[in-house]
């Protein structure tokens, strides 16, 4: 095992590194920039390294910096968390090209997954259902227009080189084809630097459910079961939970085995995820792989009994994959709530400030990961997430009122600061989400905003 590794992140994902790698025994150091030089993480790491100032470009996205810091402080891996530098393949090259063990697939892997038209083309050869027109990236309007013609509408505009959520158009009609096209487009190469666009058929109602996956480079290959992620807003997500609801078995165990031969068709190492989107007749189409450890992995761990980034680290050290499947026994149901430092009333829009009051509950099968605490200062510069908090329960019904239990108790409170807790509330509290009958339309449905 690794004896000291660098955390190359910022917020709930750093402390929940730096508490595996201490739980291991293993040293941890954490980059920040001056924007965090107050940090939980920087609090709980052993050593730390201000590598940069706030933005992120200069700090957290500074793959020079970062390798510095791994030299001067003799860490041996770094663990990327997600975002950042989590699925950059020039970075992974990187820290091989250092002696360092990125932990995560291999480059080669992480680049074709991270191409998402890619990736529908290697999972479609490797017999996956990909949504209707799911195919090469779209040379110009003309191009997209004969595809979204052959797709049938409502189409969706993806960038190949997309996530977060971001740089997504929804088109239901022809005449609103050219616009959409000419502003993913300019997203795409504002946001990503890469302006390829495809084209898939809009499935609406949609559930999103994805697989967790851990993988050796032995050739063993495991899977902790499913989540559903469909309460989403803009096609980023607020809730998620495990297993997924109002699914056949079969359905749940068909779609474990597609992400599974996924997996193996690439190569895949490490922890990653496969989403799917699942329509009402139970069909079911890959979307995309994500490399990396994920925001709502807690919710795999309370249902498995699996340390999840426990299990990265081992992998990373070259440990043969640990638990079998036939030992994956998952139990109960887990539910988790981001809260974010957001304006849920005013379209969701970020906040920052200081936290003069910070209690997040605790209680019976009620787990928080953040990075907050009273006098911490939310920094305006970065992602939103505060706080989640997770929840299980033997039954449903329960995991869901716990949580609600969970949010009532949690105290956030502090100048020009909101958070999601309201709106969390809202969303347990909704007919269609106690049944679990929701699908990605949930949000929208709540906020009034679409149809
Ligand atoms: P990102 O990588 O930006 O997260 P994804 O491809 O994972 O993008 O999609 C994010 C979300 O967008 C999905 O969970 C779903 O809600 C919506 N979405 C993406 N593709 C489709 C589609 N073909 N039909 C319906 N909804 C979609």
């Amino acid at each position: 095992m690794f004896e000291k590794v660098l955390i190359a992140n910022r917020g709930e994902i750093a402390v929940r590194v730096i508490r595996a790698c201490r739980e291991l025994g293993i040293r941890t150091v954490a980059v920040h920039s001056t924007a965090d030089d107050d940090s939980a993480a920087v609090r709980l790491a052993d050593e730390a390294v201000r590598i940069g100032p706030p933005a992120s470009r200069l700090s957290y996205l500074n793959a020079a910096a970062i390798v510095e810091a791994a030299r001067q402080t003799g860490a041996e891996a770094v663990h990327p968390g997600y975002g950042f530098l989590a699925e950059d393949a020039d970075f992974a090259e990187i820290c091989a090209d250092n002696d360092l063990v990125f932990i995560g697939p291999d480059p080669e892997v992480v680049r074709a997954l991270g191409d998402k038209s890619r990736a529908l083309a290697l999972m479609r050869a490797a017999g996956l259902p990909v949504p209707p027109g799911s195919a090469e990236t779209v040379a110009g309007l003309g191009q997209a227009r004969a595809a979204a013609d052959e797709i049938g509408y409502p189409v969706i505009l993806k960038c190949a080189a997309g996530g977060g959520g971001r740089g997504m158009a929804v088109v239901g009609a022809p005449a609103e084809l050219a616009g959409a096209y000419a502003r993913t487009r300019a997203a795409a190469q504002a946001v990503f630097g890469d302006d390829r666009i495809y084209v898939e058929r809009y499935l609406d109602p949609a559930r999103h459910v994805e697989v967790q996956l851990l993988a050796d480079g032995y050739g063993a290959a495991v899977h902790l079961g499913t989540r559903d992620c469909s309460v989403q807003r803009r096609h980023q997500k607020l809730v998620e939970e495990g297993p997924a609801p109002a699914l056949s078995a079969g359905t749940l165990a068909a779609i474990a085995d597609a992400a599974l031969r996924g997996a193996r068709a690439v190569g895949y190492t490490g922890a990653g995820t496969f989403e799917f989107l699942v329509d009402e007749a139970e069909r079911f189409h890959f979307i995309e792989a994500n490399c990396r450890i994920q925001v709502e992995h807690p919710v795999t761990e309370l249902i498995t009994g699996v340390d999840i980034v426990h299990e990265q680290l081992h992998l990373a050290a070259g440990v043969p994959l640990r638990p079998r499947q036939q030992d994956v026994l998952p139990r109960g149901v887990a539910i988790e709530c981001r809260v974010n430092a957001e304006d849920p009333d005013r379209g969701f829009l970020p906040t920052a400030g200081r936290l003069d009051v910070f209690a997040p509950p605790a209680g019976p099968f009620t787990r928080v990961d953040t990075h907050g605490f009273a006098g911490y200062v939310i920094p305006p510069y970065y992602d939103s997430l505060l706080a989640k908090v997770v929840t299980w329960a033997p039954e449903r019904e329960l995991a869901i009122d716990r949580m609600d239990r969970a949010l009532h108790e949690f105290a956030v409170a502090g100048p020009g600061v909101r958070t999601t807790i309201p709106f969390l509330r809202r969303i347990l509290d909704d007919a269609a989400f106690r049944k679990g009958r929701y699908s990605t339309g949930l949000v929208d449905r709540l906020t009034g905003d679409g149809s």
